[in-house]
C-alpha cells in the first residue's frame, strides 16, 4: 500500500485537554497528547492508518501480546523550534529500529510511509502539545502488538501499530549512583537484547528494584557469560572517559544500538576526540578509576540525552567520579546535541525532520 498522496482520516477530539497541562512542571508519562494513530496489519496486509482520540482499547483477553510478548516499542522526541516549527529528532532511525526489532519478534514489517506520515499528521494535530519551554519536548511512543486473540505459543497472524505521545520535562534530574550487577543479566548472545521488546524491559525490573533498594539509582548490566564486560544500564547506553578517550561498548546482539550512542560518538568525533568502540571490562573502569585516569561516566539515551554518573559501585565499593563540572566531552557534547535538536545549532549530520 502507498499512502503517498493520502491524508491520514482523522477523527478529531471535540474538546482539547491541553488546559490541563501546566507547561512548568510536566511530570513525565502521565498526560497524553489529544490524539493517536492507530493502525491494524490482518490478512497478510497492513490496513488504512486512522488518526482517532487518545483513549482506551479493547482488547480480548486471549490478546496473544500479553501472553507471548509480541510487543515492540520505540521512544523518540520532538521539539519546538525558536520559530514554532516542530523538530523531530532522527525519526528515521528509530523507524528502522522499530523494524529491526519486528523481525526479531517474528512480526510484520512496518512500511516508512505509514510511520513518517502517520508521525507528521500526528504532530500537526497535536503541534500544541509540543512544549516550547527550555528542556522540555513531546515524547513520542510508537509501538506494535500481536492481536490475535488465540492461546497457543505460535506468532500471531494480527497486529495493531499505534503512535501516542505526552509532553515531557527533564527525566533524570540528579547525577546517578550506579551499581555494576554481578549476578542478573538483561540478555546474552543470540538473545533478543537488541530489540526494543517489551519482555527485556518487563525482565529488568526485578534486578533493578533490588539494586534501587540498595541505595542506587540503576545497576549497570554485564555480559550474560562472565558478568566481566560492561553492557548498559536501564534505558541508556553507557560511555566512559578514560585518558582523553572516549570509549562505549561495542554495538552487539546484547545491547540495544542507541540513537543518542550513535550521535554521541559522531559528536565527539567531529570535535576531535578518541572515540573507541570495543568490549570495556569492569576491570578497566576499576583500574582507571585507582590510576586517577576515569575521568567521565555517563549514560546516554533519549529520555536525559546525557545522564551523568556520580557513582560506581562495585564489590563493596562506591566509586566517587570527578565532579561533573569539570567533565569536558559530556557536558561539551550534551550542550551541542541539545542545541542541534532544538535548532539552535547548525545540523551538520542532516538529524533533525522539520515539520
Ligand atoms: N538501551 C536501552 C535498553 C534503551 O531502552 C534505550 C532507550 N531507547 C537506550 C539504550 C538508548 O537508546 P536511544 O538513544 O535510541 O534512546
Amino acid at each position: 500500500m502507498s499512502l503517498d498522496m493520502l491524508t491520514i482520516p482523522a477523527e478529531c477530539v471535540t474538546q482539547s485537554r491541553i488546559s490541563e497541562l501546566d507547561y512548568n512542571n510536566i511530570e513525565f508519562g502521565k498526560i497524553f497528547s489529544d490524539h493517536m494513530l492507530v493502525v491494524d496489519y490482518k490478512d497478510g496486509a497492513w490496513q488504512t492508518p486512522q488518526i482517532v482520540p487518545y483513549g482506551n482499547m479493547s482488547l480480548s483477553p486471549a490478546t496473544s501480546a500479553i501472553h507471548y510478548g509480541q510487543s515492540i516499542f520505540e521512544g523518540m522526541k520532538a521539539y519546538k523550534s525558536a520559530d514554532g516549527d516542530i523538530l523531530l529528532y532522527r525519526p528515521l532511525d528509530n523507524f528502522k529500529r522499530l523494524n529491526i526489532s519486528a523481525e526479531r519478534m517474528c512480526m510484520p514489517e512496518l512500511p516508512e510511509d505509514i510511520f513518517m506520515q502517520g508521525l507528521e499528521q500526528l504532530l500537526k494535530l497535536d503541534a500544541a502539545w509540543v512544549p516550547p519551554t527550555s528542556g522540555c519536548a513531546l515524547y513520542i511512543r510508537p509501538f506494535m502488538f500481536a492481536t490475535d486473540d488465540f492461546i497457543g505459543v505460535r506468532p500471531s497472524s494480527s497486529y495493531r501499530f499505534v503512535i501516542f505521545s505526552c509532553p515531557v520535562g527533564a527525566y533524570y534530574g540528579q547525577p546517578l549512583k550506579v551499581a555494576i550487577e554481578p549476578h542478573y543479566v538483561r540478555s546474552a548472545e543470540g538473545g533478543a537484547g537488541y530489540a526494543k521488546a517489551a519482555g527485556n524491559y518487563g525482565a529488568a525490573l526485578y534486578p533493578a528494584r533490588k539494586m534501587q533498594d540498595r541505595g542506587y539509582h540503576q545497576l549497570i548490566w554485564t555480559d550474560a557469560k562472565e558478568h566481566k564486560y560492561i553492557e548498559e544500564s536501564g534505558t541508556m547506553n553507557l560511555m566512559f572517559v578514560i585518558d582523553g578517550k572516549l570509549i562505549t561498548p561495542p554495538a552487539s546482539t546484547t545491547i540495544l544500538k542507541g540513537i543518542t550512542r550513535d550521535s554521541v560518538l559522531q559528536l565527539a568525533r567531529d570535535m576531535g576526540h578518541t572515540v573507541e568502540e570495543r568490549k570495556i571490562s569492569v576491570d578497566e573502569i576499576v583500574e582507571a578509576y585507582k590510576a586517577g585516569k576515569l575521568q567521565e561516566a555517563f549514560g546516554t539515551g533519549t529520555a536525559a540525552t546525557i545522564a551523568q554518573i556520580a557513582t560506581i559501585h562495585y564489590n563493596d565499593t562506591d566509586m566517587e567520579l570527578p565532579a561533573i563540572e569539570n567533565r569536558e566531552i559530556s557536558n561539551r557534547v550534551a550542550t551541542e546535541l541539545d542545541k542541534i535538536k532544538t535548532g539552535e545549532l547548525p545540523d551538520p549530520h542532516n538529524w533533525v525532520y522539520r515539520i
